[in-house]
């Protein structure tokens, strides 16, 4: 099949090459000219696991094609995937300005009938409205589905060549069959397409975000009760887990979920259930549990060393939202780091892939980055460790007293052993 994807980004591009490498011919639009002359050279723009041999494969066989020109795209095509940003508007709902912006583009270089597939996040109803700007400025026909995407940034490859589910938003038949022969080479078992009218594809993509973050937050609360009584809550979390209702997934405590995804979406569901005349109060907690939880590193920081952190120097282990990733979109790593500097402290940070992205999110002198993990330690104060990366797992305990001014490790996610206090370490965990 000959396929548009708009917006060659986390998921547009990792999509498009994920179609690509099963045979399809997948033009990949993207208004960003650097962008696509880089990717035309093989200079991938983001960091995903296995996603760049992927890439310069598939185009050496001509299947994934980079470009700025809508109109070549749609001319060899008959269905256009959208897969552009959806960000937080200013007001906290979602800003659909790009959405529909593409929508507009599409009507003005249309040419033959294509099926328009949304696998942006967007809030209920906003597939009718690309349907209607497209119907308003173009005769083509057109049909749409809402296709939401799911994949997991770290993951993303594996995640789109072996998907849970395949969420098919549409009350056209035709649709739905050409969806489905699409993914077909996806699925070995066809009970993983889940059919259902546009509305509620839409929705589930922010229900499923929804709840994995009420999931966070709720564990990051019960870490909060657990520290104020003595329990722990890695202790907890092995007992609730093993209750096959509840499961071990998502119920890590730590210094609080961000990237492109959660906080925006569980914003943004808020805003549609204001918009409609709902009071959403579990959604309401989940977000502001996250915003405090952010601060908990920094709360416990201070109670140790006081308020005033100037004359102190911190090394951050993990900038990105979460491993595997160069992604620090709302990540806790903003927080934390613009908070240590705001109260006079000198800040050194590594991280295995998301120091460039990081650079844009804060300018300051007090940061300096350095390209090893230990290097980070020299004459700071404490360790401090927001993003699990494999390689901060392991601990050379020789390296770290040999280098830190004081044994002391506050840990943002609870990967350490309370066995290294007996080494001499002074260690800080969230709920235990
Ligand atoms: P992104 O910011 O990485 O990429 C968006 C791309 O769209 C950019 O390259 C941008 O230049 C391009 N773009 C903007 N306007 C354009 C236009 N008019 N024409 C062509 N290209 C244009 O975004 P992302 O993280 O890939 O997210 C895309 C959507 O998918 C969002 O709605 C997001 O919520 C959703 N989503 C993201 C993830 C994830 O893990 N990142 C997972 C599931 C769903």
């Amino acid at each position: 099949m000959n396929l548009t994807i708009i917006g060659v980004g986390y998921v547009g591009l990792v999509t498009g090459t994920c179609f690509a490498e099963m045979g399809n011919k997948v033009y990949c639009v993207d208004i960003d000219e650097k962008r696509i002359n880089n990717l035309k050279k093989g200079i991938i723009p983001i960091y995903e696991p296995h996603l760049e041999t992927m890439v310069i494969d598939n185009q050496s066989k001509n299947n994934l094609i980079f470009t700025t020109n809508l109109k070549e795209a749609l001319d060899d095509s008959n269905i256009i995937f959208i897969a552009i940003g959806t960000p937080e508007s200013e007001g906290g709902g979602v800003n659909l300005d790009f959405i529909f912006t593409v929508a507009k583009q599409i009507a003005d270089n249309i040419t033959k009938e294509s099926l328009i597939v949304t696998k942006s996040t967007v809030p209920v109803g906003t597939n009718f409205k690309i349907k209607e700007i497209i119907n308003e400025n173009s005769d083509v026909e057109i049909h749409i589905a809402s296709n939401p995407e799911f994949l997991k940034e770290g993951a993303a490859i594996d995640d789109c060549l072996h998907p849970d589910r395949i969420i098919i938003g549409s009350e056209d038949i035709k649709s739905i069959e050409i969806l489905k022969e699409l993914y077909g080479p996806f699925v070995s078992n066809h009970d993983r397409f889940i059919i259902m009218d546009v509305k509620s594809a839409e929705m589930t993509k922010y229900v499923a975000n929804a709840m994995l973050a009420t999931k966070i937050s709720f564990m990051n609360e019960m870490a909060n009760i657990c520290e104020k009584t003595g329990a722990n809550i890695q202790n907890v979390r092995l007992g609730i887990g093993s209750d096959k209702r509840i499961g071990y997934k998502y119920i890590y405590a730590g210094c609080g979920y961000g990237g492109s995804c959660f906080p925006k979406d569980v914003k943004g569901l808020i805003n549609t259930s204001l918009e409609n005349g709902y009071i959403p109060s579990i959604l309401s907690m989940v977000d502001e549990v996250n915003e405090a939880q952010k601060m908990v590193l920094i709360d416990k920081i201070t109670n140790r060393f006081g308020h005033d952190l100037s004359n102190l120097t911190f090394g951050i282990w993990g900038l990105s939202f979460k491993p595997q990733t160069d992604d620090v979109r709302s990540a806790p790593s903003i927080t934390i780091v613009s908070e240590l500097i705001k109260r006079g402290a000198r800040v050194k940070a590594y991280d295995p892939k998301a120091i460039e992205n990081f650079k844009c999110e804060i300018k300051s002198d007090n940061i300096t980055y350095v390209d090893s993990k230990y290097d980070v330690l020299d004459n700071a104060d404490a360790l401090i460790l927001i993003t699990e990366w494999k390689e901060f797992r392991s601990l050379d305990l020789n390296e770290l007293s040999k280098r830190l001014n004081q044994k002391i490790i506050f840990d943002g996610r609870n990967i350490y052993p309370k066995r290294i206090e007996d080494e001499g370490f002074e260690l800080h965990q969230i709920g235990c």
